[in-house]
């Protein structure tokens, strides 16, 4: 068991610009915008050796004091877009929590009529790079996949949780998206969605093992629509005879139909 005593922490309650002289508490915006140094200096310091060299500014000495030599710079990722600007009054002090919804808000106020985050299949776009002669899919804005192969960037997005249906192709300009190209791009991602699908009715059919004799299936135990697509592609083909259920499939044959490898061919 661990036992506790009282511990006395010291907060920065203000801060005075060494400068100015300007008094900046932690409920105005100066006293997070200060410059604060404190350093230990080494040997050969011009401050005298092991001294400690310490300094408070506020931001207007800072930029009156060091103005010229200083570099700034904006966020990364950031284009000048309005997005900072529009935060500003929104995050107010460091220690005032502000939540993701006040932000998107502020940030995006005129497209937000669903204001929580939606939950739903992914989104993505696809462009031609010339430069990379290659594809480029954007899902939601943010995940990119490249590829040269459409079938390749099909499979991807189906296996990303993107739905055919919401795949939109760069359709004008040098980064149009061939047809030819869209249409093989669609068609893998509709052959996987099928894949997808016919896997997830596999799980739910029970594999039956008589005491002889290959599994088998009992086309009752499919689900629709996939009984009556199964049992026409079976149409011709040798059945099980299974004691006490006649309508019946091997196993091996709805495993090779669901993986598109049924009807084989001859
Ligand atoms: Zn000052």
């Amino acid at each position: 068991m661990l036992h506790y005593r009282p511990k006395t922490v010291f907060d920065v309650a203000s801060c005075t610009c060494d400068r100015c002289g300007r008094l900046m508490t932690p409920d105005g915006g100066d006293f997070h915008e200060r410059l604060s140094v404190s350093q230990s200096c080494g040997f050969d310091s011009v401050f005298g050796d092991g001294n400690t060299m310490s300094l408070d500014l506020c931001q207007q000495c800072v930029k009156e004091t060091l103005g010229e030599w200083l570099r700034v710079t904006r966020p990364e990722g950031d284009t000048g877009d309005k997005t900072v600007t529009a935060l500003k009054g929104i995050v107010g002090k460091p220690d005032v929590p502000v939540t993701i919804d006040e932000m998107n808000e502020a940030a995006h106020p005129n497209p937000a009529p669903t204001r929580s985050t939606s939950v739903g299949p992914m989104h993505a776009r696809i462009a031609f790079d010339p430069q990379r002669s290659g594809f480029v899919a954007t899902v939601e804005y943010i995940w990119t996949l490249v590829s040269d192969s459409p079938p390749q960037l099909g499979y991807w997005l189906y296996d990303a949780g993107v739905p055919s249906g919401n795949v939109r192709m760069q359709c004008e300009g040098e980064s149009q998206v061939p047809e030819n190209s869209q249409r093989v791009i669609l068609e893998r991602m509709r052959h996987e969605e099928l894949r997808g699908e016919r896997g997830a009715a596999l799980r739910g059919v029970p594999v039956q093992r008589p005491e002889s004799g290959p599994p088998y299936v009992r086309l009752a135990d499919i689900p629709a629509p996939w009984q009556s697509q199964f049992r026409a592609a079976l149409r011709g083909s040798a059945c099980p005879v299974a004691e006490g259920a006649r309508d019946c499939a091997y196993w091996s044959d709805w495993i090779d139909w669901i993986e598109g490898r049924f009807p084989r061919p001859n």
